[in-house]
């Protein structure tokens, strides 16, 4: 099943409708507002037509560049030299076509990559629109069976707020369709650029190439105001962040945080790899620029390859996340299906600091709509039937891996609060480390586990392993990685040797930054090996470990 989200705007008080899985539409749960028919946004499925991005080579010339564009009859409208050097936005002479202008570029030897700049989807499955907004609902941080769930079958927020409820200083970024940020329960803490908020209107105070910025900006219509048209980036947030404590509707993660609003999506839930690029570089350029300590994104958002494909610029704009320490918190996907083998991106990069998130139940099951994978997707997280904040003073359920993702996000901003001085290995690591080790997601997820944000913020002694690289299924010919996650807690948990057979390969897997390994000293140990001959190997790690690959 191909998943393509398309919400469209109804009430402020239902927000409205959304393309639902079978699966998700079969889930028990409260009462909720029927799904209408998904209605087509306003961008093609696949890409934007009269636009492309162009990565050109290090060290190309203005006047190669220019010619490349002229043969190719493009022109440059953004750059975004800053996350992805050398990478352009451009727009096609009409008449020009996509697939044409690909070509073009392709054939210049100044260009490293071109491709469309795809349409993205939201990864929400479902709205229900309840009439009783408060904490005692909130089943995902404290399960009573109040919705008919699994007492316990939770993060043990309650548990963890007795360490922190979170520090107004760390900052996380939601990647998304914007934010209500007048709403009561998020107004208090959403980020804001004092510079700008206190600035002069229409005037670009702080010098950082957007005019009044104040909470963010807005990528996909080109302005600064990231005020949520649709609901699903409040939602997200409120997760994160809704204002604890406050006498009012609901508690997020974090009683206090800063949520910094990048809308990356229009109004029918559609992001093109451009307007989140752009995302990506504004956040990047927050942190380096102007020292916003922003430990995460959120990104409940992505596609499949038959929709979406593999887009190198976005992986690159991720790498570029890395270099600033920002991990890239990401839903898993909503199709039921396995990532391991239909990758769904941007969850599915294979970089250091993403996390991959599934959705899990009220009765800690594996959501059934959301995506797994054994070697691909990281943890589970509450899912299904989340009660959060939804624009004009309103709260309501979401069901999608977009609703686990914040839970992640907001874990980190979590432990980033307990402990300043940790880095995004040492954050990424105690989310990893700190979960319940669950039947559902045993086998379905790299950890096993749904997260325990008490359990990330008091963890001690606990080793978890798991298998990254190669996947279950490798093609024949070229190196092949090897890769395991192998941590203590927060720290790299040490060097391992692995041997394959048959053939009786052995090889030492480092974790010292160097390729194939991409971050030194994160835990996670990686090697090369190429296989001679197509077959089922064995793979034999020095702690007792063992998982095969098919190769050819
Ligand atoms: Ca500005
Ligand atoms: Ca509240
Ligand atoms: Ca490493």
């Amino acid at each position: 099943m191909r998943f393509r989200a398309v919400v469209s705007m109804a009430a402020a008080a239902s927000i409205g409708t959304v393309a639902v899985g079978a699966e998700a539409a079969q889930a028990s749960g409260p009462p909720r507002v029927p799904a209408a028919a998904a209605r087509p946004g306003g961008m093609p499925a696949g890409f934007v037509p009269g636009e492309a991005l162009v990565r050109f080579r290090p060290a190309t010339s203005a006047a190669d560049e220019a010619r490349a564009n002229r043969v190719a009859g493009g022109t440059v409208t953004k750059s975004f030299d800053l996350a992805v050097p050398g990478l352009r936005m451009v727009r096609l002479a009409p008449g020009v076509g996509v697939d044409a202008a690909l070509a073009r570029y392709r054939s210049s030897p100044a260009v490293l990559y071109a491709e469309p700049n795809r349409v993205w989807g939201l990864a929400v499955g479902r709205v229900t629109v309840p009439n009783d907004p408060q904490f005692p609902t909130q089943w995902d941080w404290n399960n009573t069976g109040q919705i008919g769930g699994k007492p316990d079958a939770d993060v043990d927020a309650p548990e963890a707020w007795d360490h922190t409820t979170g520090d107004h200083s760390v900052v996380v970024a939601v990647i998304d369709t914007g934010i209500d940020y007048r709403h009561p329960d998020l107004k208090a803490n959403v980020w804001n650029n004092t510079a700008e908020c206190q600035g002069i209107p229409g005037v670009d105070d702080d010098g950082n190439g957007y005019i009044d910025d104040c909470h963010g900006i807005d990528t996909i219509n080109g302005d600064s105001d990231p005020i949520d048209d649709l609901g699903h980036g409040t939602h997200v947030s409120g997760t994160i962040g809704a204002v604890g404590n406050n006498g009012k509707g609901v508690t997020g993660m974090n009683w206090s945080v800063q949520i910094m609003a990048c809308k990356s999506h229009d109004a029918a839930g559609n992001a093109t790899t451009a307007s989140v690029i752009e995302c990506f570089q504004y956040v990047q350029m927050e942190k380096q620029r102007f020292g916003v300590d922003v430990v995460a994104t959120n990104n409940s958002w992505g596609g499949c390859p038959e929709a979406c494909g593999y887009s190198r610029a976005l992986r690159d704009a991720i790498a570029g996340q890395l270099s600033v320490g920002i991990l890239t918190v990401a839903a898993a996907g909503n199709n039921g299906s396995n990532n391991d083998t239909t990758p769904f991106y941007p969850a599915g990069y294979y970089l250091p600091n993403v996390i991959a998130v599934a959705a899990t139940t009220n009765r800690d099951a594996l959501a059934s709509f959301s995506d797994f994978g054994a070697r691909t997707v990281s943890v589970g997280a509450p899912g299904q039937d989340v009660y959060s904040t939804l624009p004009g003073d309103a709260y309501g359920y979401l069901s999608g891996t977009s609703m686990a993702s914040p839970h992640v996000a907001g874990l980190a901003a979590l432990i980033a609060a307990q402990d300043p001085s940790l880095d995004w290995r040492a954050i990424r690591n105690l989310i990893l480390a700190g979960g319940d080790p669950k039947g559902s997601v045993a086998g379905t997820t790299i950890t096993g586990t749904r997260i325990n944000a008490d359990g990330s913020l008091t963890c001690s002694g606990v080793p978890v392993f798991g298998v990254l690289r190669p996947l279950e299924s490798e093609p024949l010919g070229g190196p092949l990685t090897v890769a395991a996650l192998n941590i203590d807690c927060a720290a790299a948990a040490g060097g391992l040797t692995v041997t394959i057979d048959p053939g009786g390969t052995t090889l030492a897997l480092h974790d010292r930054g160097r390729r194939p390994d991409l971050a030194k000293g994160d835990g996670v140990y990686s090697g090369s090996w190429t296989p001679s001959a197509a077959g089922t190997y064995t793979l034999s790690f020095s702690n007792g470990q063992t998982a095969t690959v098919v190769v050819g």
